[in-house]
């Protein structure tokens, strides 16, 4: 686990949103104020129906917060917009296109079909096991294999933030173990900055160096909890039987669970 001494790559300021329809108005942020450094795994938690996807398409830049900034740095100080690679909690892969077709999709779609970005591509196939299922068709992948896939087709577009929500929530609990330890390992030997959204306290406080507390709607930050773990291996799962493991969870359990004022 990283100490958080690097500068910031994402910076949210005073971010407020509230959603209009004929219905009405649905406020669903309410000056929220984080950033994450370089290289940082974020968790952010909070109750369903917060605000944590409304957070997430802010930070992607898919949503325009009605007040607050939002800035996120280019880590090799450049003047280009950073790329946001965004995994969503299913994995969308088309069933009429093999695995290698479905992973170079977003670079095809964005223009970015260079032989040295197909060469990283196929690094990465090799690296995650999938070479071999390259002409395969998604329906022939397991749970893990589909979203190592997709964390594949992200990575291709060499994002420099990771905005990740709930991407394992579709899978059954033991699958969900696996893959999410799988995936993390994979997602932490890249150094990228992520940012996870999940509602599974275990997995925030295993996979995450800080995890951001969000109250009921409208959400607020109401805390910030850097995740210190004395592990023997730097697996998520190792990181469950860690002796601080459970004084976190007590800590996290009981933010969400008191009436927020
Ligand atoms: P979470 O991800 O924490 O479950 P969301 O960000 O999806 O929460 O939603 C926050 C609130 O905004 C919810 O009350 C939801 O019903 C409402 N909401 C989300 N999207 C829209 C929309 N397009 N129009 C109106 N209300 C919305």
């Amino acid at each position: 686990m990283q100490e958080n001494k690097r500068p910031n790559l994402l910076e949210l300021k005073d971010i407020c949103y509230s959603y209009h329809s004929l219905q009405g108005e649905t406020n669903a942020l309410s000056h929220i104020s984080f950033g994450a450094s370089l290289g940082e795994f974020l968790a952010v938690v909070g109750p369903s129906g917060c605000g944590k996807s409304t957070l997430l398409s802010i930070i992607a830049g898919l949503l325009e917060p009605e007040s607050g900034t939002v800035s996120i740095q280019n880590p090799d100080g450049s003047m280009r917009r950073p790329r946001v690679g965004y995994m969503l909690q299913r994995d969308h892969l088309f069933e009429w296109r093999s695995v290698y077709r479905n992973v170079i999709l977003g670079l095809e779609i964005n223009h970015m079909l260079t032989e040295e970005r197909l060469e990283g591509v196929n690094r990465l196939l090799k690296d995650y096991d999938l070479e071999k299922f390259r002409e395969k068709r998604p329906s022939e992948l397991s749970g893990g294999m589909r979203q190592r896939a997709a964390l594949i087709r992200t990575l291709a577009l060499e994002p420099e933030l990771l905005l990740l929500d709930e991407p394992f929530s579709a899978l059954d609990y033991q699958t969900r173990l696996t893959v999410s330890a799988d995936i993390c390992r994979l997602i932490r030997r890249t150094g990228k900055t992520v940012i996870l959204i999940t509602h599974d306290l275990a997995e925030a406080i295993s996979l995450s160096d800080r995890v951001i507390v969000l109250s009921p709607r409208p959400a607020r930050v109401k805390k910030e909890l850097p995740i210190r773990l004395t592990l023997t291996d730097d697996s998520p799962l190792a990181a469950r039987n860690a002796p601080e493991f459970s004084d976190y969870f007590n800590v996290l359990w009981k933010e969400l669970n008191y009436e927020s004022k």
